[in-house]
């Protein structure tokens, strides 16, 4: 990677770290259909995640809004916000796919993966730098972790419950 590439990259990392997209201190009666707590011990991050979604004319989940709260290191928080940035308005899916798409980014050892994989995963192409830290990846994956979380346990809730919620935030979506 050129070095003026990896600063363009940092930079990113850091204007996200500061302008996260998706946090919010709001958390009392924030609405939601599933959460999920994670933490990253080896760096002390720390995230709480509240997830609404709906189902689409095809019968498909899809995620509405993605809230945040959390603290750690600006890899987290930028992550985070990147991710939230990148999936909301997605199926479930999509979001799974691009998740691994990530994950796949996250094991490259800094060598990136193919150009046509790396676009589908706009701003979050810039944790290549991240992937040659193995302690750093962990940090990375938080918010990728609890998303992952709150979708499982979201599409375990019965279809008549999820139609019933996604009646009530519709007007979120
Ligand atoms: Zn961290």
């Amino acid at each position: 990677m050129s070095g003026s590439l990896n600063s363009m990259y940092q930079q990113l990392i850091l204007e996200h770290a500061k302008h996260p997209n998706g946090k919010t201190e709001l958390t009392e009666n924030l609405p939601h259909d599933a959460s999920s707590y994670q933490k990253n011990p080896t760096c002390g991050d720390e995230v709480t995640l509240w997830l609404t979604s709906k189902l689409d004319d095809a019968g498909e989940l899809v995620i509405c809004e993605i809230h945040w709260d959390g603290q750690g290191c600006s890899i987290s928080q930028a992550s985070l916000s990147v991710m939230t940035e990148l999936l909301e308005g997605k199926r479930f899916s999509q979001a799974d796919e691009i998740s691994e798409v990530f994950l796949e980014l996250m094991n490259s050892k800094g060598k990136g993966i193919a150009p046509e994989a790396e676009d589908e995963l706009g701003d979050a192409a810039a944790f290549v730098g991240v992937s040659v830290f193995p302690a750093r990846i962990k940090c990375a994956l938080l918010g990728w972790s609890a998303l992952k979380d709150a979708t499982l346990k979201s599409k375990s809730n019965n279809a008549a419950t999820v139609k019933a919620t996604a009646g009530s935030i519709s007007d979120h979506c």
